[in-house]
């Protein structure tokens, strides 16, 4: 299946997409690391940085991007604006 990458564009390092977590917040989460065709599963801890208001961040432990409240995918928000026409209901 196709997988999207998480960390938004210009990104050192491997693309990244998380797959499962791993006992929750405290716990961790397998992700899959990929650059090309090469492929990797990997568990890593949650990235520890909180928003002001104390929202936690998405990403991985020393994820290369901006933290997830600052990546702005245009490939998803292209994927939900396409996805809202066709299923409105999930989408108000
Ligand atoms: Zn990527
Ligand atoms: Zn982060």
């Amino acid at each position: 299946r196709h997988l999207l990458c998480e960390l938004g564009e210009d990104h050192d390092d491997d693309h990244a997409a998380m797959l499962w977590e791993e006992g929750g917040r405290l716990g961790s989460a397998v992700w899959a690391r990929w650059a090309g065709k090469n492929m990797r599963l990997a568990s890593l801890g949650w990235c520890t940085a909180l928003t002001p208001k104390e929202e936690a961040c998405g990403l991985f432990d020393d994820h290369p991007s901006a933290h997830a409240w600052d990546v702005t995918d245009p490939t998803l928000e292209a994927l939900k604006r396409e996805l809202a026409k066709d299923l409105p209901d999930l989408f108000p």
